[in-house]
């Protein structure tokens, strides 16, 4: 990223800050902050400065610190939080709710206080969980945005330096360059071709102008006014400085921020889908307690009281109460897992897209690649040379045919060296540990050009001086290179300065009419154009990344050709014309050791990768080839350019196959993704730039780079990577499997408990009364709290299954509660619950003789061998959950594989279960208003014969299913 280096910038920053600056703080902290802005616009650059008591080498850090004890801190306010309380309310008064309240009411005025007790019981507990899941929830998302704090670059101390965005008090040197987002409103001081994205502030996308003179100019909103720059806004192009006039909530932003801050994040597909699903069951279940009350008044001749208890103990029954939040709760847990496998997201709602990505589009250098690079060949027309030495450190030499080169020993190898350290931004520091290795600032393809100089004996500080720059023209992914100007101490041949340029070699050779070979320079050929593209393919093929390096004199001739001789006028239309070529850096960019791997786990996930990248097609089908993105000879290589002249027929076409995109400019990355989302598939791409944003949104994951994105990446996308690397997005990608299978398991699980809730009310309606009913509502609203909720919240904890990456990804459309859940809940799960409750209830009787049944249906309550009996078929329904939760926890890998006892949170719920169950049967107080009755011990070894019957059932179908899909696979195989 480049940064302003024009005359007049360069000569202000040599000036060391104003001593007696930050003794007094000349900003009015209470100036009305409208007539700051006028005034300040109004003036000139160091009238400006002078107001804000601020001065180009920038504040002393006691300065800053002194003027935000005045001004506070940079940020913005977050709104009015919702209260608590009334958060904590709300929990109490929705629909189901409500419900329960009035079903209470009921119930007292009825006359059967304890079970108003216990429904109001269960209204109070649902809330106070699902309000401690929201706020757990709420929590992880909030501590997820501190991990992404804002930085920005200021001058302070005289020096370069990043800070927290946070911590910019007025008067600091703001420094803007291409993608950062600027965190407060600031007069530009310098400014190269500097313009800004304003869309946040005035919902203009196309970018503004923004310049260093004063403006007079009257009747324009601030946006408009072309000095100055506002937070919340990004550089979208060129660079500058500016300095901070206002900051917080006195900024433009903070004053619209007040205004909309209390946005909310749209639900995701998945929670729309269990908001939907939450109420289908409510309905259901209110018409399943209309029918069972119709059937209890009508059919058993009850009274309309204990009809309506019995209808109320179905319907709470089977509504999923706690569903959401604790769905909710699952997402935000795996957020924060995803967080330590270095991908920060930063919506629930990506946590699902994210389960069913079918292709990855990826750029290469520096997610594939390891962005180390090392320069190892150098190229000039008569030379060919080694480098020794691997990273930043500059120790290694210049070898050709067993020689030792200097630069000095080789006028071509010199420019080369020359050129290639003066057109970069980038760099080192020297570790103070020798141990330790070179600190890289900038960009690593830069980086590395400092340090090839360097073997060859030339030192850049020398260097720079001996030809400071007085002009760049930024280095841009669409024009693929870059140039800086300097001026020349000695002139050569009577040009004062010398214009160099580095980029990608066919662009660079395009527009060289003259190379230099041997020392001279003569007319560029076709014959050595082959040559160089000759050589490049050869590098190329390797895997390795070439950049070409030429010069063009700005004298006399070059202003004959028409370049103009004042420095705002160098453009790269005017400069980079009539080009001398002088050679190739070949760099050596290693993938990252992970990368291979997870490929291989994408293939098996049936996740396709497609390469999109800047750099040159045999580079990158090496690299492909090399980590196991491609395989076979079938590999398309499409251009840049190839694809600006392909229709969309013929690239989706391509795209079917194996295929990798280079030379392309970030714009076209969009019409891939594009394609790819008509091809129907849920696509994530990679981005870095500013001209990646679009890309990323329209994705169904952006995914930004953390160390080398820029700001505006960072906010389009919905992910960003810590590590900037490949096999982070594929980590994501399991979490977000496992997540979606998580819920479903959980999901399955709440509902397996309803068929055994239901099945002894149903006997006990069908028999006409014949069999009393063997569950009082009071024990259904037992399991529904007691056995339920914990358990549940353990499933969503389990680890990825080993297989989740085994299979192809989930179809988007594919409904949570799809036929295939409700069967296992209702019909299998469910029914073996039913079998153990009713088992246990008739084993009572069994042992104990029938109870009295009074013709009128019901026992007669006080009857001890029928409490004993209801009590059995609620231990035996909890009872079988414990093995239903084992058997929930995965699809079809045995539960004894990923280990019986391996999650906690499980082990937790069950201890609970039994202790409640122990607890209700023998406290007397309890058995009272549970109606329960303490056990024998024959009935307590029945129930613990439960949950291994329930799992060696459900593992003898898992081992079928194993047995039958390795069956299929080996006929697929052998077909
Ligand atoms: P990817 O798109 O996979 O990240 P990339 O770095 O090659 O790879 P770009 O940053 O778009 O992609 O760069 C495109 C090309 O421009 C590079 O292949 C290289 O030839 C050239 N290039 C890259 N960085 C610079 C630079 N700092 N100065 C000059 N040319 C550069």
């Amino acid at each position: 990223m480049g940064r302003p280096n024009d005359a007049s910038s360069h000569a202000a920053m040599s000036q060391d800050p104003d001593p007696h600056l930050g003794s007094t703080t000349h900003v009015p902290a209470d100036a009305d902050a409208d007539d700051l802005l006028e005034s300040i616009r109004h003036a000139t650059i160091e009238d400006a400065l002078e107001r804000l008591s601020a001065n180009t080498g920038g504040l002393s850090s006691e300065e800053a610190t002194r003027r935000q004890a005045t001004h506070g801190k940079n940020l913005i306010e977050s709104g009015k939080k919702r209260s608590p309380v009334l958060a904590f309310l709300s929990n109490f008064t929705h629909l189901m709710a409500i419900l329960l309240w009035v079903a209470g009411t009921i119930a007292f005025i009825a006359g059967l206080p304890e079970l108003g007790v216990a429904v109001w019981l269960v209204n109070i507990i649902n809330g106070v969980f699902s309000f401690w899941q929201e706020a757990r929830a709420s929590q992880a998302t909030e501590a997820l945005k501190k991990m992404l704090p804002a930085y920005t670059d200021v001058i302070r101390d005289g020096q370069e330096q990043k800070i927290l965005a946070e911590d910019l008090v007025p008067g600091d040197i703001m420094l803007l360059a291409e993608g950062d987002r600027i965190s407060a409103d600031a007069r530009v001081i310098a400014s190269s071709d500097l313009q800004v994205n304003q869309s946040t502030l005035n919902g203009e996308s196309n970018p503004s102008r923004k310049v260093a003179d004063a403006v007079l100019e009257e009747g324009l909103s601030p946006a408009e006014i072309p000095n100055l720059v506002f937070a919340g806004t990004s550089v979208s192009e060129g660079n500058g400085r500016a300095v901070v006039m206002r900051i917080g909530m006195d900024t433009e932003f903070g004053k619209i921020a007040s205004l909309t801050q209390n946005m909310q994040e749209a639900p995701s597909p998945l929670q729309r889908d269990l908001d939907r699903l939450t109420k289908q069951v409510t309905v259901f279940a209110m018409c399943m307690g209309l029918i069972f009350f119709a059937l209890s008044m009508f059919v058993v001749r009850e009274p309309f009281a204990s009809s309506f208890i019995f209808a109320l103990g179905m319907v709470v029954a089977f509504i999923p109460e706690g569903l959401l939040p604790t769905v909710t709760l699952s997402l935000a847990m795996a957020v924060q897992r995803m967080s330590k496998r270095n991908a920060l997201v930063k919506k629930l709602n990506s946590v699902e897209a994210l389960g069913s990505t079918s292709v990855i589009c990826t750029d290469k250098t520096g997610t594939l690649t390891q962005n180390e690079m090392t320069v190892n060949h150098l190229w000039t027309a008569t030379r060919e040379y080694d480098l020794t030495g691997v990273g930043y450190a500059p120790t290694g030499s210049i070898e050709s045919q067993g020689t030792t080169y200097r630069a000095v020993d080789d006028p071509d190898l010199e420019l080369l060296l020359e050129g290639g350290l003066l057109c970069g931004n980038a760099r080192l520091r020297a570790p103070e540990d020798p141990e330790h290795r070179y600190e890289v600032y900038g960009d690593p393809t830069e980086a590395c050009l400092i340090v090839s100089a360097q073997k060859g004996g030339i030192d850049p500080a020398e260097l720079e001086r001996r030809m400071p720059r007085v002009k760049e023209l930024p280095f841009e992914s669409r024009r693929k290179r870059m140039t800086t100007v300097h001026a020349l101490e000695d002139p050569i041949d009577g040009a004062t300065r010398i214009a160099f340029t580095k980029g990608a070699p066919n662009e660079v050779v395009r527009l060289a009419d003259t190379i230099r070979v041997g020392g001279r320079t003569v007319p560029m050929t076709e014959e050595l154009r082959a040559r160089i593209m000759e050589a490049n393919d050869g590098y190329a093929a390797d895997g390795l990344r070439v950049l070409a390096v030429a010069y063009r004199p700005l004298g006399a001739q070059a202003a004959r050709e028409g370049v103009p001789a004042s420095l705002s006028a160098y453009t790269p239309d005017t400069i980079e014309r009539h080009l001398t070529f002088v050679g190739l850096e070949v760099m050596m960019d290693p993938p990252r050791p992970e990368v291979a791997a997870a490929v291989a786990e994408c293939r098996r996930a049936g996740i396709r990768i497609v390469m999109i990248t800047g750099d040159y097609g045999l580079t990158a089908a090496s690299i492909a080839r090399r980590i196991g993105i491609v395989d076979g000879d079938d590999l398309s290589v499409i251009s840049g350019f190839e694809l600006a002249h392909m229709d969309d027929t013929e690239l989706k076409r391509r795209l079917a196959g194996q295929v990798v995109f280079a030379r392309m400019a970030p714009e076209q990355k969009l019409r891939v993704v594009s394609a790819l989302q008509e091809m129907g598939e849920v696509v994530a791409v990679t981005g870095d730039g500013v001209n990646d944003a679009p890309a990323l949104k329209k994705a169904d994951i952006g995914v930004a780079m953390g160390v080398a994105g820029t700001d505006v990446a960072k906010e389009a996308a919905d992910m960003i990577l810590t590590d900037d690397n490949f096999a982070s997005i594929v980590a994501a990608i399991e979490e977000g499997r496992a997540v979606y299978s998580n819920i479903r398991k959980f999901l399955l699980y709440i509902l397996n408990s309803n068929a055994p809730e239901a099945v002894p009310n149903a006997v006990y309606l069908l028999s006409g009364g014949a069999v009393p009913l063997p569950l009082t509502t009071m024990q259904i609203l037992t399991i529904d709290l007691g056995t339920d909720m914990l358990p549940a919240l353990g499933l969503g904890t389990e680890p990825p299954e080993q297989t989740v990456m085994d299979q192809p990804p989930r179809d988007p459309n594919e409904r949570l509660l799809n036929r295939r859940v409700l069967v296992k809940a209702f019909l299998w799960y469910g029914l073996m619950g039913s079998a153990a409750a009713m088992i246990g209830y008739f084993l009572v009787n069994m042992l104990n003789g029938w109870p009295g049944v009074p013709l009128a249906g019901l026992a007669d309550e006080a009857d001890p061998v029928y409490i004993q009996a209801t009590t059995m078929t609620l231990a035996g329904i909890v009872f079988a959950q414990i093995g239903q939760v084992m058997n929930c926890r995965t699809e079809k890998t045995s539960v004894f594989k990923v280990g019986l006892f391996s999650n906690r949170k499980i082990l937790v719920g069950i201890a609970f279960e039994v202790v409640l169950i122990v607890f209700l049967t023998m406290f007397p107080p309890l058995q009272g208003v549970f109606h329960t009755a303490p056990l024998a011990w024959q009935d307590y070894a029945f129930l613990c014969c439960i949950p291994p019957v329930v799992i060696a059932i459900e593992e003898a179908r898992k081992a079928w299913l194993r047995h039958r899909d390795a069956a299929r696979a080996k006929r697929g195989g052998a077909r």
